[in-house]
């Protein structure tokens, strides 16, 4: 009788190791989908942040790189140039 006691508790022992194997291989598989792996050392760094500037007509801001320059100003538009006499 005992020896059969021993089989069920030895059953009963691999069967817990290995939901706690499987459990512990499930969580760390959810940590790696989920996790975000920090930006490596070498990589390019984020784009550079544009200057934005302002209408010297109508105020709207909007990126430098867009702008047109007359009389030292900004304009977002050719429809808001100063007009030449
Ligand atoms: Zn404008």
């Amino acid at each position: 009788m005992s020896r059969v006691l021993f089989w069920i508790l030895l059953a009963l022992l691999v069967y817990f190791a290995l939901r706690a194997k499987l459990r512990a291989a499930a969580r760390k598989q959810m940590q790696q989908q989920t996790h975000v792996p920090p930006r490596q050392q070498n990589a390019p760094p984020p784009a550079a942040i544009e200057n934005m500037t302002s209408c010297a007509h109508c105020g709207l801001h909007f990126p430098a790189s867009e702008a047109l320059h007359a009389d030292g100003r900004d304009y977002c538009s050719p429809a808001h140039l100063p007009r030449l006499p």
